[in-house]
């Protein structure tokens, strides 16, 4: 989907080259490399980089790397690898902390025009004095400092001379303004911190919303899309950008954020997940971040038109994880080979079938793709059947094997239970039959039917797996405020909210071991299959190895979803 449906944000850009304000269209999306994205980051690269290329426009991704203290080329990487593997290619990758330089000659500019200050205040009594919505908020003492001395005291901020929070440039606008982000903020800290780009070249660290309108107007972005959270900053971006004299004038425009049910859409909490190790790292398959979706086996295709779905809007509404569960069934169907995969077994002897003999039986790869062909399964005495597939007093409509019940196996024959064979504890462990040589798959019998069919593998040439069966990490019951992202206020004040980790569904990973058809000996990590009745399944990349592949399930095959 390089386009997008109509929206609002369409409509402005229409305007925008109607009316020759904008020339060519240039976008960017702009993550911090603090953690991994996430899907709702999916929707912000797909409105970024639809919209530009539906205009003949084009996109940067921007690391938005000003914050040393939390950042990391492991995530710069990641952000890159996922930005690709969804399908999008920016046109250049820029570095926010290249443009420190810059930034610092603009914060000088402000000085010189009496428009920032150098204030001792610590951060808690500049919040204290912050004021509140109702509340006006009160001047710093150090607030009319002179120019001469601001740029002394900045000059020395810059080099070193001031310990970390002993002193901050403030922007100089309103202490009274009823929005709150123009009362004074702070645009500089100091921060003896090594950097991943810049080094120790810098002990001062520009603040996001003085650092991103710079960016966006040093790289000529026209449209800054970005999510609905940054709307109360918009007139600081603004102000940013006409204070300091930039050369383009960068707009922002925000879209409602994607949240899902049951799914944590912050990169701090996702990232609290990882370091206290509720999950196998910031990939594990539960995770909603996109190399999590990777490796669980969701596509990039599927992924695209779920968010195009979601569309681009100002709400932010709950999406229901059955939409994204739709699309990658829908992808899947016609290109995911079809297999039997026992996850529980329970062995069965033919008794009728020739010991020591295999024979070979032909199966179509998908019944609605014949261009997939066909395989050769082995059969023999002994198979491996689903557990839930054999009662051996089944309730009424209980249509699978019981003793003295007939049913078909898939692509196979028509077996009978004779015999169950119990351990002492009075579990059942085996179970015996006869098949019936006519009823063969494809021999066109007709001599009489059976209500249920069942799959199975054979058991000498059966390759051992281990299956992981997934839930959503979180409870049904957790209130979806505790697991989106919050404010940019909240992210600076650096408190991760931790009564998410109450919500942890305890059943979100399950693990069993069975077995695959022997071709399954070649299965290579992201290999992706249709198991019948149990759903499509990815090779895992961390853990499978050749001949024991493991086996990560996507979505089951039932859903109730409707478009
Ligand atoms: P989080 O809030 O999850 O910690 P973030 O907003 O801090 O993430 P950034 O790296 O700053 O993450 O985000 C890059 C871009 O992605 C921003 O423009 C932001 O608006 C957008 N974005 C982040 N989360 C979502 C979401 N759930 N839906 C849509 N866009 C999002
Ligand atoms: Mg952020
Ligand atoms: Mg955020």
């Amino acid at each position: 989907n390089a386009t997008t449906p109509p929206n609002f944000i369409k409509n402005i850009i229409t305007e925008d080259l109607e009316s020759g304000k904008t020339k060519q269209v240039v976008t960017r999306f702009p993550p911090e490399p603090n953690g991994y994205l996430h899907i709702g980051h999916a929707r912000a690269i797909w409105i970024n980089f639809s919209l530009a290329d539906e205009f003949g426009g084009r996109t940067h991704l921007r690391l938005d790397d000003t914050n040393p203290t939390k950042e990391d080329v492991e995530y710069v990487n990641a952000i890159k690898e996922d930005v690709k593997w969804l399908g999008y290619d920016w046109e250049n990758l820029y570095f926010a902390s290249d443009y420190f330089e810059e930034m610092y000659i603009r914060a000088e500019r402000l000085i010189e025009k009496g428009k920032a200050y150098v204030d001792d205040l610590s951060a808690a009594e500049i919040r204290e004095m912050r004021g509140t919505l109702t509340e006006p908020g009160s001047n710093s003492p150090f607030r009319d400092r002179g120019v001469q001395e601001n740029l002394d005291l900045f000059r020395k901020m810059r080099s070193g001379d001031f310990k970390d929070g002993e002193k901050v440039l403030r922007a100089k606008i309103d202490m009274a303004s009823p929005n709150i982000n123009l009362r004074d903020p702070v645009i500089y800290r100091i921060a003896h911190v090594s950097h991943h780009n810049t080094g120790d070249k810098w002990c001062i660290y520009p603040m996001y919303a003085f650092a991103h309108p710079l960016e966006d107007a040093i790289e000529g972005v026209t449209h800054s899309l970005c999510s609905l959270e940054f709307e109360d900053q918009r007139p600081f971006y603004d102000w940013v950008v006409a204070e300091c004299e930039m050369p383009n004038t960068p707009r922002q425009y925000e879209f409602g954020r994607l949240n899902l049910v049951q799914t944590i859409t912050s990169k701090r909490k996702l990232k609290l997940l990882v370091d206290e190790q509720h999950v196998d790292g910031w990939d594990d398959p539960r995770m909603p971040t996109i190399s999590g979706l990777r490796r669980r086996g969701f596509t990039p295709e599927a992924i695209r038109n779920f968010i195009y779905e979601t569309g681009i809007s100002r709400s932010q509404g709950l999406v229901e994880l059955q939409m994204l569960e739709h699309f990658v069934r829908e992808d899947l169907k016609l290109k995911a080979p079809r297999t039997m995969a026992v996850v529980d077994p329970l062995k069965v002897v033919i008794t009728n079938y020739p010991e020591g003999e295999i024979e070979w039986l032909e199966a179509e790869n998908n019944s609605e793709n014949p261009e997939m062909g066909n395989r050769q399964i082995p059969f023999s005495r002994e198979i491996y059947i689903e557990q839930e597939d054999f009662m051996e007093n089944p309730p009424n409509k209980y249509f699978r094997l019981f003793p003295g019940n007939e049913v078909r196996l898939k692509h196979a024959y028509f077996i009978k239970c004779n015999e169950v064979i119990k351990d002492e504890d009075g579990k059942v462990i085996e179970i015996r039959c006869t098949y019936d040589p006519e009823t063969k798959s494809g021999s066109g019998f007709t001599g009489r039917k059976v209500k249920g069919t069942i799959h199975w593998v054979e058991a000498s040439q059966a390759v051992a797996a281990e299956f992981r069966l997934y839930e959503p990490l979180i409870n049904p019951e957790a209130l979806e405020e505790t697991l989106l992202g919050e404010d940019e206020a909240g992210e600076a004040a650096d408190k991760p909210e931790k009564t998410f980790l109450d919500q942890l569904n305890p059943n979100s990973l399950t693990v069993k071991q069975g077995y695959v058809e022997p071709e399954m000996k070649e299965a290579k990590p992201q290999d992706k299959f249709q198991f019948f009745r149990h759903g499509y399944f990815n090779v895992d990349t961390k853990y499978s190895r050749p001949g024991s592949p493991v086996f990560n399930q996507i979505v089951s095959l039932k859903s109730s979803f409707q478009l």
